[in-house]
């Protein structure tokens, strides 16, 4: 049997109190183009999918039983969670609950951990230009502190792979939404560095540039290893990042 293939964070392996992983395309038993897939939304075959979060959690050594997961829709609502489920109408999750995994599932769009250790507090939020353009990032960093008197000056930050600025290109709607900054121009076209958007929103709520750790991967570009829903549309699958305080 192939071990899942997984993105680690330099980071957050700073903390043995931390667990992290992101799923990719390997090891998985759905049949392809899905290989990996996490998701039980994209058509795939439910006893599969099973199967693959039993291989991928398993390898982390997570109960796939046991999880949090945000039904994500693109806002820039956070919840605050004392136990597993699925919640509704948002796109982040915080707590300082032990044994619980914070889930976000992603197909180019941005994982984004926080944790802040002297409180012991984690957030796992989904970050695509929607909910960057409305700051879910800084949202999310305010309510740690306000409910959990997190600090931004000890909060560290992994920013996991995404679609990248080589490949992300956005209309003028969409480009408008950001800083000058966060927008590459490349003859008439434009392409969103949304990762950089969200380094910008943590460098504003007062992170230090050091505790912030930024994936190099674009996963449009990178068809061997990340699923890509703007490469791939509806034959894309979903892949998981995880993150949990350990007991
Ligand atoms: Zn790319």
């Amino acid at each position: 049997m192939h071990q899942p293939r997984t993105i680690s964070s330099h980071i957050l392996s700073r903390f043995s109190n931390i667990r992290f992983g992101m799923s990719t395309r390997h090891g998985g038993v759905s049949p392809e183009p899905l290989g990996m897939n996490l998701s039980f939304r994209v058509g795939d075959d439910q006893k599969h999918v099973e199967e693959n979060r039993r291989r991928f959690f398993g390898a982390l050594g997570l109960d796939p039983h046991r999880l949090a997961v945000p039904l994500q829709c693109h806002s820039d609502h956070v919840q605050i969670v004392v136990g597993p489920g699925e919640y509704e109408s948002c796109d982040g999750l915080i707590t300082n609950t032990t044994d619980l995994p914070l889930v976000v599932t992603v197909a180019d769009c941005l994982p984004v951990v926080l944790f802040e250790p002297a409180k012991a507090v984690l957030a796992h939020v989904h970050a695509g230009w929607r909910g960057s353009a409305r700051k879910i990032v800084e949202k999310t960093i305010a309510i740690m502190g306000r409910e959990f008197g997190a600090s931004p000056d000890l909060m560290v930050a992994y920013l996991g792979p995404s679609a990248g600025v080589c490949c992300y290109e956005v209309g003028g709607e969409v480009a408008e939404v950001f800083s000058l900054d966060e927008i590459e121009r490349r003859n008439s076209e434009m392409f969103l560095n949304l990762k950089k958007a969200n380094v910008n929103q943590l460098v504003a709520c007062g992170l230090r540039r050091e505790n912030i750790e930024v994936s190099n991967w674009c996963t449009i570009c990178t068809p061997g290893l990340f699923h890509s829903y703007r490469r791939d549309n509806n034959q894309s699958g979903r892949m998981m990042s995880v993150a949990m305080i350990m007991p």
